[in-house]
């Protein structure tokens, strides 16, 4: 056997599980031994009833006897069940966490872990940490058993037997290509004992060696991804010297709002780097809705009367539309020429519009990837504009700077992600914070509910349409297929026309409609024509109808934490009191945590954060939308402290070897071209 031998080698891999494992991304042996656990089932440390002794932390594999129950007292739900297993039953607490209730189905066997306490003289299991038990090891054998996510048919046996034999057999084959001076400094395993830890630890230190290993790799991998893209950038320091401008202070006055003192404060720090020598590289983070697009006008309107052509990007061209007629609303009566350039406009029109921005007609071009097509030319760009960076990869963002000499680049993003993490991930940026909203603006009240309440959402719906407000209904995902998709879309919305809500101006927005269609439902729906906007995500980023005020999301379950953030941000832009249903059957513990924290706060750092916690190794769920690389092992949050390391080894790296052409580092060369080989999307940052 060897490494790069196909997976259906294997003893018991035929048509069908060949096709389940292609799903899953296995096609070799390697694939496979890369393929880590989600979790472990720790046989070794499970405890029978009887033992247990006040005060001690156990794991009890036990079955639910009773349904679990919920008792209000006062500010706290208690969730009460009774387990049992061969030697005893125990009592199980859990506070403030009544969706359990549901959660655990009686007769079911779960593995428990937690805390013994003495309740009512006799002991009780303290908000235990709980997994549902994989029905083909209930009479497994002992040791540290790993749980991988399959696909449904796929059983945890048969794909452990296959792990085993090919660990034993060629898990030795791996090649290291983590230099040894760099093993040392940080006691890092090597990559064979790292491989066979992972999947059949011998013991929790045994684990933690392995996995450490691996995460290092991973971050270390993707520093050096990071680092020869800066590289290729190399700063350039020298920028141009924006002079300070009369017209600010006017504009500034006269528009319908004050700014936010946050808003003033990034106002100022992008003015200061505009007027000094160097070239400006600034990441302005503000949450949604926190008014970043009058930020960017500013910055535009600064470069435009110094003489300069400003652009700005959106990943959409709902998006680009959007923000053109803001632009041109706001700019225009200074005399500013705004212009619009997307994928969907005619090659003639494109042609007209090239032709005016190589010959400086047009000041502001707002638009879609099509900025960055080679035939477009500025004749003097001053200043380039990203919104919703993390939808974009690192390559497009620095291709439209390199449309100027060394003009000034702002990215703006709605993705909150914690300080310190910013600053590894996004290292080449100066970092500026919205951290305040708009005044007036309330609290978005968020409901997670089942579909038992349709009936009663179906009436809120109506109240809110009947008050002269509009609706967003993100209807259900389909997976990975874009004709269900669109099916599913149009299913929903006619169920609803039909049959809900006949008397109402219902339309639908997919991903397979033309830009043109799109920007055409957007505009009623933000005139306020459309009532219920029915869509799939493609609403989600930044589109702004400050009289919608309620945001319903389906199948909440499938979403990540940051994505539902996001799509909450839709309503609550005005001063209406807003409102977002999540609707979820979801039983799941991770699905009806993000459930809570949705429902528990809209404090965009704070979510993120929450999103990096509970988004396991393997559950990469959202990860684009939250502009973070994908990582199989590697948590953002609990590993913040090797993820310093990495970055660490990775100048240490280069300034050693600028060029990784040393003999010891040509294993690590391979890996990385391998890895980086024209691949913007490993690097969605
Ligand atoms: P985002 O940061 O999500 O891109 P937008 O720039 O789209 O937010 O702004 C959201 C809404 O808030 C817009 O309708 C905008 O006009 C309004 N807005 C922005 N700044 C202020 C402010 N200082 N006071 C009141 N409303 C504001
Ligand atoms: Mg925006």
């Amino acid at each position: 056997m060897n490494l790069q031998d196909p997976i259906d080698i294997l003893k018991g891999v035929g048509q069908q599980r060949l096709k389940l494992l292609h799903q899953i991304g296995i096609y070799t042996i390697e694939d496979l031994l890369g393929y880590f656990p989600r979790t472990y089932e720790d046989w070794s440390r499970i405890t029978s009833i009887e033992d247990l002794l006040i005060g001690g932390t156990y794991t009890v594999r036990a079955k639910i006897i009773s349904v679990p129950q919920t008792v209000k007292k006062g500010r706290l739900t208690i969730t009460t069940a009774r387990v049992q297993d061969a030697t005893g039953t125990i009592s199980v607490v859990w506070y403030n966490q009544p969706y359990l209730k549901n959660y655990f189905l009686r007769e079911t066997i779960y593995i428990f872990t937690g805390k013994i306490k003495s309740y009512n003289g006799g002991l009780q299991l303290l908000s235990p940490d709980y997994e549902k038990l994989d029905v083909s090891d209930e009479n497994g054998n002992l040791g540290i058993l790993p749980i991988y996510v399959l696909p449904k048919n796929l059983s945890q046996k048969i794909f452990r037997q296959w792990m085993k034999e090919c660990v034993e057999q060629v898990g030795s084959q791996v090649q290291e290509f983590i230099p040894d001076w760099i093993r040392k400094k940080y006691q890092l395993a090597d990559f064979s004992y790292a491989i066979f830890h992972i999947h059949f630890p011998k013991d929790r230190e045994h684990f933690l060696t392995a996995r450490k290993r691996l995460v290092f790799e991973e971050f270390f991998l993707l520093q050096i991804g990071l680092f020869q893209i800066k590289k290729g950038i190399e700063k350039q320091k020298k920028g141009i010297t924006f002079q300070p401008i009369e017209e600010m202070e006017c504009f500034v006055q006269q528009l319908p709002f004050s700014l936010t003192q946050a808003q003033q404060r990034v106002v100022n720090e992008i003015q200061q780097d505009m007027c000094s020598s160097h070239a400006m590289n600034r990441l302005v983070q503000g949450d949604v809705g926190s008014g970043k697009t009058i930020v960017a006008a500013i910055a535009l309107l600064h470069a435009v009367k110094n003489g300069y052509q400003g652009s700005m990007m959106a990943p959409t061209e709902v998006l680009a539309f959007q923000h053109y007629e803001t632009l041109q609303q706001l700019l225009e009566p200074l005399g500013i020429k705004t212009a619009l350039l997307t994928g969907s406009l005619t090659k003639k029109q494109k042609d007209q519009i090239g032709e005016q921005i190589s010959n400086h007609e047009v000041d502001v071009v707002v638009g879609t990837h099509a900025l960055i097509q080679e035939s477009v030319s500025f004749h003097k760009l001053g200043l380039v504009i990203t919104d919703e960076q993390h939808r974009f990869g690192v390559r497009q963002r620095i291709s439209l700077s390199q449309k100027g000499e060394s003009p000034d680049v702002l990215v703006m993003t709605a993705t909150p992600i914690p300080r310190t993490l910013a600053l590894i991930l996004y290292g080449d940026l100066d970092i500026s914070i919205i951290d305040e909203l708009p005044p007036g603006r309330q609290k978005i009240k968020t409901y997670a509910v089942t579909t038992s309440y349709r009936k009663r959402l179906y009436q809120f719906i109506e109240k809110e349409i009947e008050k002269g407000r509009q609706v967003y209904m993100i209807c259900p995902m389909v997976e990975e297929s874009e004709t269900l998709e669109l099916e599913s879309v149009l299913e929903y919305t006619e169920n609803l026309q039909k049959k809900i809500f006949p008397h109402y101006r219902i339309a639908y927005l997919h991903g397979k409609m033309k830009p043109k269609e799109k920007t055409d439902i957007m505009e009623l729906f933000s005139n306020g024509y459309i009532q219920i906007l029915v869509s799939t995500t493609v609403v989600e980023v930044g589109v702004n109808v400050p009289n919608a005020t309620l945001m319903v999301i389906e199948n909440a379950e499938r979403f990540g934490l940051s994505q539902l953030h996001q799509l909450r941000g839709r309503v609550g832009r005005g001063t209406d009191q807003s409102y977002c249903i999540l609707i979820s059957d979801a039983k799941n513990k991770i699905a009806l945590e993000r459930m809570k924290v949705m429902t528990d706060t809209t404090d965009g750092f704070k979510i993120s954060e929450m999103d990096l916690k509970l988004r396991g190794p393997g559950d990469f769920f959202g990860t684009k939308q939250h502009g973070l690389p994908e990582l199989k092992i590697a948590n953002l949050y609990e590993d913040m402290q090797i993820l310093k390391y990495a970055q660490e080894a990775t100048q240490d790296l280069y300034k050693k070897d600028p060029h990784l052409e040393q003999e010891n580092h040509y294993f690590l060369r391979q890996k990385v071209n391998q890895l980086f080989k024209n691949n913007d999307e490993v690097l969605v940052l």
